[in-house]
Formats: structure tokens, C-alpha cells, sequence
């Protein structure tokens, strides 16, 4: 029996073997076609860095009563 340490190529999502096509993604994992996009997998690559969400800031409304003296 000899052993043979072969090399594959897994997709880091659904284990599939993606030696033929194989996708890397910018979070230096590669992933089938299918788990390709960020969406389908946990990506943890920064895409929003320069996209940060506002958040919105609620200005207090100050109302003033005006009280008329008699
Ligand atoms: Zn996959
Ligand atoms: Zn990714």
C-alpha cells in the first residue's frame, strides 16, 4: 500500500474538490463556483472598509412653549 499525499484543492465551504476550477477569493480562501461569492460563505474580507454606514444621528428637537402671561 503505498500512500499517496495528494494535494487537493477543497472548496473552504462545501469541501468539494475544486482542483480543476477552483475560485480564490480576496479573503485568501478558495471556494467552488458556487460559494464563490462573498454571500455564500463567511467572508471575512473588509469590503465595506471605505463603506462605512452612517449612523444616523437624531438632532433633538427642541420645542419651546411659549406661555402667555396674563
Ligand atoms: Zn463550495
Ligand atoms: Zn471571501
Amino acid at each position: 500500500m503505498a500512500i499517496v499525499n495528494i494535494d487537493v484543492d477543497r472548496c473552504f465551504k462545501c469541501n468539494k474538490n475544486i482542483s480543476l476550477i477552483k475560485f480564490k477569493c480576496k479573503c485568501e480562501k478558495y471556494f467552488c463556483i458556487k460559494h464563490l461569492c462573498s454571500d455564500m460563505h463567511d467572508c471575512k474580507y473588509d469590503y465595506k472598509n471605505s463603506n462605512r454606514k452612517k449612523l444616523s444621528e437624531e438632532n433633538p428637537v427642541i420645542k419651546t412653549k411659549q406661555l402667555e402671561t396674563i
